[in-house]
This record gives structure tokens, C-alpha cells and sequence, in this order.
């Protein structure tokens, strides 16, 4: 599914989750939650997030810069400042540097708990709190997404390596497959328009 569905997606969830969950609509967890609902394909090289991270889009430029990322900011952790959530921050870029699309934890819901509370711990420790929840429907509306295209996702990683798909799917790509991605996207902007005015009430 392109970046710019799972975006609209996202965006609609997160507006209608906060009609029943205490979740803020604001600039700032509107920015969260469309970063989240495109995260997961950060272990695709070509995708949406890592178009701006990447200088090279290839499975290999990938993988030395999150790994030597994650083991730089580790190393420098240890020798010069020892915070927890620096650790957890180096080890989140080393899974995203081993993870291929869609076949590691990203897609899974290990990856959902791992990345959602590193980032819930992460802001807090940096001060901002408010904004876990955005980041949880963001990403769990991608893994979602993502379970209605014929590949599936491995849900279960890495105890069940299976990959698990609802049971009506359309093919990423194909004709069928863009008018789905089309209409879906038709729908969530007309409901994000319907909701404007209470979006920007609550801004
Ligand atoms: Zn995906």
C-alpha cells in the first residue's frame, strides 16, 4: 500500500479514535500519528520515510546506515552519557537496519509494542507526554492496512514467521489494487473533511 494511503488512513483514525479515547487533536499529535501510520515501511529502502533519511534506496544502504547508526549512538551512550532511552533508541535503528520489508518485526506486533513503548518512553524522558496514543493508532492502522493486500504481514514475528492476511485482500499494484487504494483514500479524506470543523476547533 503507497505511503500516502496508509497517511490518510491514519490521519482518519487517529480523528475518530478521539471521539472516545482522550487523545488531543493538535498540530503536533496529527504530525505523530502521520509519521506512525508511514513508519513501518522504514524497512522498505524505497519507501515514503526513507526517501528523506537514504542517500542511496537499496537494501544494503539501508542496512550500514541504521546499523551504524544504532551502534554509534550505543557506543557513545556508554562511554559518554548511560541513558536508558538511548539505548533503546539504538537498538529500535539496529532492528529497523536487520528488518526486511515485511518479512521481520516491523510488521508484527512485537514491532507495534517495541516501537510504540520506545517511543512513549522516549518523549516522556524528553518532555513531551500526550502523544503515545497517536503513535499507537497510527502504527496498528498500517499493520491493519497493510493485513488487506495480498502479502499479509507476520503478525506473529518472530515466534510464527507465517505471514497472516484478512480474509479479502487486493494485490498492491494491480489495477483492482489502485482503485481499492483510491477508494479508501476517497473515503478517508471525505470523512477528514467532515470532520474539519471539529478538527480545527480542537487545534
Ligand atoms: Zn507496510
Amino acid at each position: 500500500m503507497t505511503g500516502k494511503a496508509h497517511l490518510t488512513i491514519g490521519i482518519a483514525a487517529t480523528v475518530a479514535a478521539s471521539k472516545h479515547f482522550k487523545i488531543n487533536i493538535n498540530l503536533a499529535s496529527l504530525t505523530v500519528c502521520s509519521i506512525a501510520s508511514v513508519f513501518p515501511d522504514i524497512d522498505h529502502p524505497k519507501s515514503l520515510i526513507n526517501k528523506y533519511i537514504l542517500p542511496v534506496k537499496n537494501k544494503s544502504v539501508k542496512l550500514t546506515i541504521y546499523l551504524s547508526l544504532g551502534i554509534f549512538i550505543i557506543a557513545l551512550n556508554m562511554f559518554y552519557f548511560n541513558y536508558t532511552y538511548l539505548n533503546v533508541i539504538g537498538i529500535s535503528l539496529i532492528l529497523i537496519g536487520v528488518s526486511t520489508h515485511r518479512e521481520g518485526v516491523i510488521h508484527s506486533l512485537n514491532g507495534l509494542f517495541i516501537f510504540s513503548i520506545t517511543f512513549a518512553y522516549t518523549s516522556k524522558r524528553l518532555g513531551y507526554s500526550g502523544y503515545s496514543i497517536p503513535f499507537f493508532i497510527g502504527y496498528i492502522s498500517h499493520i491493519i492496512a497493510d493485513m488487506f493486500t495480498n502479502r499479509g504481514v507476520p503478525l506473529f514475528y518472530p515466534f510464527i514467521k507465517k505471514k497472516i492476511k484478512m480474509p479479502l485482500t487486493f494485490r498492491v499494484g494491480s489495477w483492482q489494487g489502485k482503485i481499492v487504494e483510491g477508494l479508501i483514500m476517497a473515503s478517508c479524506l471525505t470523512y477528514i473533511t467532515f470532520e474539519l470543523p471539529y478538527i480545527l476547533s480542537s487545534l
